[in-house]
């Protein structure tokens, strides 16, 4: 599966979009989070990777923002248990083990659409990463 960042503009954010190109494509769009009100909104999701071109293709043809957000990885290796990122998490994506070990889970982390964590690290031993399948999109226009 692959994560993209979709942005709605208030011109278009009450249209049904995502369930016409679920219909449309007959295929699977995971919604993680969702952010909208009258002005806009921002809509975390992931998508089969077979399907990535086409799914960008017609958020973009009805006027959506589409990218890729960058995902988070941890090093243990460098990490000192400091515990920083686990109190600011919003969505309780690490946790540490009574070994002192942290546990990261990146199913529920949202990525760089968050990153609290990257900025709080003492150790840097967590970063904001490309997602692999970034580079097919890196050259369409928005
Ligand atoms: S980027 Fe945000 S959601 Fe993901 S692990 Fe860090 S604090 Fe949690
Ligand atoms: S903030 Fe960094 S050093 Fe502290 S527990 Fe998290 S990963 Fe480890």
């Amino acid at each position: 599966m692959v994560r993209i960042l979709l942005r709605f503009s208030e011109k278009i954010v009450e249209e049904p979009i995502v369930s016409q190109i679920v219909l449309e494509l007959k295929v699977l769009i995971n919604i993680i989070t969702a952010h909208v009100n009258s002005k806009g909104g921002e809509v975390l999701a992931e998508v089969p990777d077979g399907s990535l071109d086409k799914i960008v293709k017609a958020f973009r043809k009805r006027g959506a923002t589409v990218s890729l957000p960058k995902l988070i990885e941890v090093d243990t290796e460098k990490c000192v248990s400091c515990g920083a990122c686990v109190a600011l998490c919003p969505v309780e994506a690490i946790t540490i083990d009574q070994d002192a070990s942290i546990v990261f889970n990146k199913e529920k982390c949202v990525g760089s659409t968050c990153g609290v964590c990257v900025d709080a690290c003492p150790g840097r031993a967590i970063k904001s990463v490309k997602q692999n399948n970034s580079e097919p999109m890196a050259n369409k226009k928005h």
